[in-house]
C-alpha cells in the first residue's frame, strides 16, 4: 500500500562479471550521487552488490546508466530485487570483504587517453612520469601476486603512497580511486640504467637521456616493459639491426617495430582503417601489416617478405622514450631462443650481456611474465598470439560446471585453459615447450592460476601426442592423484573445437583443420589437412589430404625441399626425378638424392603426413622460392608475398577420392610453370576451390576454419569472400588464436560437454 503514497524504494542489485579492480565502484558511486540516491556498493565473493534507495524514477535512470559501465568492465549477470527501505542518509563504498577471491584477474592495459594528457602537461605533477596509471589503465596481471586484487598483494606493495597519491586513492570522485598501482615521482618506482655488470650508470631522467644516446649510436639495449624485457635498437640502422640478429642468433624471423606515433608508423607501413583501429586499440598488439612502398627502415627487420609487425607505445615509459628518441625501435622479447621472456635484470645480464650495451630497468617487480600480443586483419581480426592486453581472459560459461577442468593445450604456442563454476579462464601465451626453462614457465603459470582462483582440477585434458611435454605432465599428475580424471583430445579436432567454443556452436559443423603437424588417430600418423564433421562431443574425419612422407621426420619441417621431394616420389619414378631440371631436385647432390629415396622407400624415420602446412613447404620448394625454412610459418608468408604480383583465378587440379584429396596432378602442373608468382597465386586459389567444393556438398553445415594455415592473410581473405559469395555460413576465430595457441580452449570445450553429457 505504501508504494502508492511514496515513490521511494530500495533495491538490491547483484552484478557478476569483470566488475572489480576496473573502477566499477567509483562509477556506481558517482552515478548514485548524481541521482541523489542513498545506500552502498560493495565487492563480494561473486561480484558486486549494490543497495540503493531513493525515488523510483531516479532508480530507473540509474539502472539505465549502469548499462554503459567503465571501459574495462563487463557485466555478465545482473539481478535486482526490491527490499525494505532503510532510510539511509548517504551513499558509501564499503570495503572489500575477503570473499573477493573469485573476482577475475584483468589483463594489463595500455596507457589511457586521460593519463596521456596529464603526462604531456608540463603543469601536471605527473608530467613525463614513466609509471602513470589510473583505474582505466596500467599494469594488472603482471604485478598481481594473489587475490583479492589489492595493492598489498601486488609488487606495488613496497611503495607506500605519498599524501597526494593517498588523497586520490581515497576519493571516490577521483579517477584514481582505488587504482592499486597508483604512484607518482615522489612515491613510485624509479628508473635506472645498468651497465652489463649490473652497476648503476644513471637514474631517472638522466637514465632516459643516456639510453637514448646509446640507441642513437647503434647499440642494443634492454628495456623493462610491463610483462618482461625487450631488446631494442634503432630500426633505421641496418648495422644495428643486423648486429642484434647475429648476437641473438635469430637469422631471419621478422622483428617487430615500435613507432612513436601513428603518423610515423604510416610512413613505413601501408595500413587499412581496420588495421589502424587494431593498432590504436587498448590492447595495443603487434599488428602484422604491409610495408610501405617507400619504407626506409632497415631491410633486415623482415627480410624476404613484404610484411612488418608494428605497434605503438603501450606504457608511459615507452611513450616518453620514443618521443625523446624520435626514431622507431626494433623491439623484440628479451630471451634466448626457445626460452620464455626474461623479467628481471639479473637473469637478463646472465643470459644476454653479450647482446646488450646497457639495461634500462625500474624497481617494481614483474610478478607474472607476459609477452606482446600479435594480431592481423584478414577481413576480420585474427589473433595470432593472445597475451598482453588480452590475457588472462575470463569468459562466462552458459551453465555452471560441477567439474573443475584444466586443459593443457599442445606443445607449441602453449596456453592453459581452466574452468570452475561458471567461469572459463584463458592464460596468456606461454610459448613452445621445447626447453627446460619454458616448461618451468608453464608450471609457474599454472601455479599462479591455481593460487589466484583456489583452483585444483578434477579433470586434466591434453593432446593425444605421447611426446608432448604437456601430455607427459598430465599422465604424471593422474598417476600421483588417481582421483583426477584424464582425457585426451585429438589435435585437429581440438582446433575445430576452439572455433566452436568461441562462437558457442553446439550443432554439427564442417571443419577444415589445416595445420602444420599434429598427431592423428593411430601411431605415428601426422595430420594437418583434415575435413571433419564435428560437434562438441565427437567428430568424424570425412576427408583428408593424401598422405606423403616427411623424409627425416623433424628435418623435413626445417627443409621444405624434403617434403617437395617426397611429393615427387609419389608422382614419378626415381629415374625420372634424377633427370629433372627443377629447383627442388637440383638442391640435392646425386648422392643425397639416392639416400632420400632409400629413406622414403623404407619409410623409416619418414612418417606419413596429410598436412596442408607441409604442402605449402613443398610448393615453396618446387617453385624455386626457398629450399630451407628459417622459421615456422615462413612458407606461408613467402607464398603470400609472391602471389601478390599475380592475380590468378585458375586453380591447379585436385582429384577427390572417396576420402582422399589427391594432389599429384597439381604437382605435375606446377612443374610446368616457371614463374613462382603464378605458382603461388594459383596454389592459394586451389585451396580456396577445395574448401568451396567440399563445403558445397554439405550445404546444411556451417563451415569452421581452424589451424595454423589460416594465419595466411591471402588465403583467409580469398576464402571468406568465396564463402560469402556462395552464401555459406562460416566461422573463423577472432578472440583466440587459430594456431596451437587455441588448442587448450578447444580441449576445454570438449571436456565441458563430455562432463555435462555424462551427467
Ligand atoms: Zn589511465
Ligand atoms: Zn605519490
Ligand atoms: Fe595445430
Amino acid at each position: 500500500m505504501s508504494a502508492v503514497f511514496t515513490s521511494k524504494k530500495r533495491v538490491m542489485l547483484k552484478l557478476g562479471g569483470i566488475v572489480q579492480g576496473v573502477g566499477f565502484r567509483p562509477f556506481v558511486y558517482q552515478k548514485a550521487v548524481a541521482f541523489d540516491l542513498k545506500g552502498f556498493v560493495q565487492n563480494g565473493a561473486d561480484g558486486i552488490t549494490i543497495e540503493i534507495e531513493g525515488e523510483s524514477s531516479k532508480i530507473e535512470r540509474f539502472l539505465v546508466e549502469l548499462k554503459t559501465p567503465p571501459p574495462l568492465s563487463r557485466i555478465d549477470s545482473l539481478t535486482s530485487q526490491e527490499i525494505e527501505l532503510e532510510n539511509t542518509q548517504e551513499f558509501s563504498i564499503r570495503d572489500s570483504d575477503e570473499g573477493m577471491a573469485k573476482s577475475m584477474v584483468s589483463a594489463d592495459i595500455s596507457l589511457c587517453e586521460a593519463c596521456r594528457k596529464e603526462m604531456q602537461d608540463p603543469k601536471n605533477r605527473r608530467y613525463d612520469y614513466p609509471f602513470i596509471n589510473c583505474t582505466d589503465c596500467g599494469p594488472r596481471y603482471s604485478i598481481i601476486k594473489d587475490l583479492p586484487y589489492d595493492r598489498a598483494k601486488t609488487s606495488m606493495a613496497p611503495f607506500s603512497m605519498c599524501k597526494a597519491c593517498q588523497k586520490e586513492y581515497k576519493d571516490p570522485r577521483n579517477r584514481r580511486y582505488h587504482a592499486q598501482p597508483l604512484s607518482c615521482f615522489e612515491c613510485g618506482p624509479k628508473l635506472s640504467l645498468l651497465d652489463i655488470k649490473g652497476e648503476i650508470l644513471s637514474s631517472e631522467r638522466s637514465a632516459l637521456d643516456e639510453v637514448c644516446d646509446l640507441i642513437r649510436s647503434g647499440e642494443t639495449v634492454a628495456i623493462k616493459g610491463v610483462g618482461g624485457f625487450h631488446l631494442v635498437c634503432d630500426a633505421g640502422n641496418e648495422d644495428a639491426v643486423r648486429k642484434l640478429r647475429e648476437n641473438k642468433n635469430r637469422p631471419s624471423k621478422p622483428l617487430a617495430v615500435m613507432f612513436s606515433s601513428l603518423k610515423a608508423l604510416k610512413k613505413e607501413a601501408s595500413i587499412t582503417k581496420q588495421e589502424e583501429e587494431l593498432i590504436l586499440s587498448r590492447e595495443r598488439p603487434i599488428v602484422i601489416v604491409d610495408k610501405a612502398k617507400e619504407a626506409k627502415l632497415a631491410p633486415s627487420i623482415a627480410p624476404k617478405i613484404d610484411r612488418i609487425g608494428v605497434f605503438l607505445p603501450y606504457t608511459p615509459l615507452h611513450e616518453i622514450l620514443l618521443k625523446k628518441l624520435g626514431c622507431a625501435l626494433v623491439a623484440t622479447s628479451a630471451n634466448l631462443s626457445d626460452e620464455p621472456i626474461i623479467t628481471d635484470e639479473t637473469e637478463l645480464l646472465q643470459k644476454l650481456s653479450h647482446v646488450v650495451a646497457a639495461v634500462l630497468t625500474y624497481d617494481r617487480e614483474i610478478v607474472n611474465a607476459c609477452d606482446d600480443s600479435v594480431a592481423m586483419v584478414a577481413e576480420q581480426t585474427l589473433l595470432l598470439r593472445m597475451s598482453r592486453g588480452y590475457a588472462p581472459k575470463s569468459l562466462p560459461l552458459k551453465s555452471p560446471s560441477a567439474v573443475k577442468i584444466l586443459a593443457l593445450g599442445a606443445n607449441q604456442k602453449s596456453t592453459l585453459a581452466l574452468s570452475f563454476g561458471d567461469h572459463l579462464v584463458l592464460s596468456p601465451h606461454i610459448g613452445d615447450l621445447v626447453s627446460l626453462d619454458a616448461f618451468e614457465y608453464f608450471e609457474r603459470t599454472l601455479e599462479t592460476f591455481k593460487r589466484f582462483y583456489g583452483f585444483s582440477p578434477d579433470l586434466i585434458v591434453c593432446d593425444k601426442h605421447p611426446e608432448y611435454e604437456t601430455t607427459k605432465w598430465a599422465k604424471e599428475q593422474v598417476k600421483k592423484t588417481p582421483s583426477i580424471g584424464y582425457l585426451e583430445v585429438q589435435h585437429h579436432y581440438a582446433h575445430a573445437l576452439a572455433c566452436m567454443a568461441e562462437y558457442s556452436l553446439e550443432e554439427k559443423v564442417l571443419a577444415f583443420c589445416f595445420d602444420g603437424t599434429g598427431l592423428g588417430e593411430g601411431e605415428n600418423v601426422l595430420w594437418g589437412g583434415e575435413v571433419l564433421i564435428a560437434d562438441p562431443l565427437e567428430y568424424e574425419r570425412i576427408m583428408h589430404l593424401k598422405p606423403f612422407r616427411l623424409i627425416g621426420a623433424g628435418k623435413a619441417v626445417k627443409e621444405p625441399r624434403r617434403v617437395a621431394l617426397a611429393l615427387l616420389f609419389e608422382c614419378f619414378s626415381y629415374e625420372e626425378i634424377a633427370k629433372m631440371d627443377n629447383a627442388t631436385v637440383k638442391s640435392f647432390t646425386a648422392q643425397e638424392l639416392e639416400v632420400m629415396h632409400a629413406i622414403w622407400k623404407k619409410g623409416i624415420n619418414a612418417p606419413l603426413s596429410s598436412s596442408v602446412g607441409r604442402l605449402f613447404d613443398a610448393v615453396v620448394s618446387l617453385a624455386g622460392i626457398s629450399q630451407t625454412s628459417g622459421y615456422e610459418g615462413e612458407s606461408g608468408l613467402l607464398i603470400e608475398c609472391h602471389a601478390k604480383g599475380h592475380q590468378s583465378n585458375e586453380g591447379f587440379t585436385l582429384e577427390y577420392g572417396e576420402k582422399e584429396i589427391d594432389y599429384r596432378q597439381m604437382v605435375r602442373e606446377i612443374l610446368q610453370i616457371k614463374d613462382p608468382k603464378e605458382v603461388s597465386s594459383r596454389f592459394i586459389q586451389t585451396l580456396t576451390e577445395m574448401v568451396l567444393s567440399i563445403a558445397k556438398k554439405h550445404p546444411d553445415l556451417p563451415v569452421v576454419l581452424s589451424g595454423g594455415v589460416f594465419q595466411n592473410r591471402l588465403l583467409v581473405t580469398k576464402l571468406v569472400s568465396t564463402l560469402k559469395k556462395g552464401g555459406l555460413r562460416y566461422y573463423i576465430q577472432k578472440e583466440s588464436p587459430v594456431n596451437d595457441g587455441g588448442i587448450a580452449l578447444g580441449q576445454l570445450y570438449h571436456a565441458l560437454h563430455r562432463s555435462k553429457h555424462n551427467g
